[in-house]
């Protein structure tokens, strides 16, 4: 009996793992024409000055608008984009979108996108992004890119290369998710980051744990010292809120503020401020 459920176990194993298989080349492939028919679309997390109140911009994250399964989350397609080697081109297609919807917003309201460190091994990256920005018409002044730690382990030289010339095009450049990897101080003086970002594991748990707490306040005197604004992520509640105002943090986001917003929620809300540039009156269509 031992043997023959054993036998069971494995060909459940068997048939689980070729459902996992079967499920992620199913991703892959669909990932592969889902990028040039436009399915992987920005959502935009609100981005706002603790002090004040005011939203500064928006974080940009991609979501697989899948015709079958709905949406998809980034979490499940971005690794596979990124093993596939389709992660640049997901990227910068969803920051060329992304692009052409914030032009219509109020000039005082930023992007930050996300950069994938196998991103950060093209030498032409910096162009790549520019070139977006051309095309588009959106202001260079007005974007910033997120980059992780991990990104600059391959190769120090290349990413000093490409942030240079980004910032020279006087785009600014964010340290995303500081806490989670090595945290080391010679990368952040080996780049000239704009802003950290203190990733949102510590930020959620930072009212129940006294070492999330520890870290973030860390960060934030970190951040103070090197003269570096610092953004939270995760910031789930007011009393979250509360506490990381007391500990210095110039910018948070979070649920709190609401979840990411399609590109249709987004210009709803930005028309309820009047935050949306007054657009040339549409074509009537109806006159004479
Ligand atoms: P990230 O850059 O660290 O983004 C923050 C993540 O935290 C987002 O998840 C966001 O939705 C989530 N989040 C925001 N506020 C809260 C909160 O209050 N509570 C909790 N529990 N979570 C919150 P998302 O959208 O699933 O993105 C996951 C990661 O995927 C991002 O992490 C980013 O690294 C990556 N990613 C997303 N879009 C792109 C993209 O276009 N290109 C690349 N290369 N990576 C992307
Ligand atoms: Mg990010
Ligand atoms: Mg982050
Ligand atoms: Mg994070």
């Amino acid at each position: 009996a031992a043997k023959k459920s054993g036998r069971n176990r494995y060909q459940w194993f068997d048939q689980s793992m070729e459902r996992e298989l079967k499920a992620r080349n199913e991703l892959e492939s669909g990932l592969r024409v889902a990028i040039p028919r436009q399915e992987i679309v920005p959502y935009f997390e609100q981005q706002i000055d603790l002090a004040t109140g005011d939203l500064n911009g928006f974080e940009v994250l991609a979501r697989w608008e899948h015709p079958v399964r709905g949406l998809i989350s980034p979490e499940r397609f971005i690794p596979i984009a990124e093993e596939t080697g389709l992660i640049a081109e997901l990227s910068m297609s969803v920051m060329r979108q992304a692009c052409l919807v914030a032009r219509d917003w109020d000039p005082s309201l930023t992007i930050s996108v996300n950069i994938s460190p196998w991103q950060l091994r093209d030498a032409w990256l910096a162009q790549k992004i520019i070139k977006v920005l051309v095309e588009t018409g959106f202001p260079s002044s007005r974007l910033e890119v997120e980059i992780t730690e991990s990104s600059l382990f391959d190769n120090l030289a290349l990413a000093q290369s490409i942030v240079g010339s980004l910032k020279n095009q006087g785009v600014r450049i964010a340290l995303d998710d500081f806490g989670t990897g090595y945290s080391s101080l010679a990368h952040l003086r080996a780049l000239p980051f704009d802003r950290i970002k203190i990733d949102k594991s510590f930020v959620t748990s930072i009212n129940e744990s006294a070492d999330s707490a520890a870290i973030v306040n860390a960060i934030a005197r970190l951040g103070e010292s090197l003269n570096l604004p610092v953004t939270a992520e995760g910031i789930e509640d007011q009393a979250i809120e509360e506490r990381l105002k007391l500990l210095g943090c110039a910018k948070g986001q979070g649920w709190l503020y609401g979840r990411p917003l399609s590109t249709t929620a987004v210009r709803r809300l930005l028309a309820e401020r009047g935050m949306l540039r007054t657009a040339a009156p549409e074509p009537d269509s109806t006159a004479e």
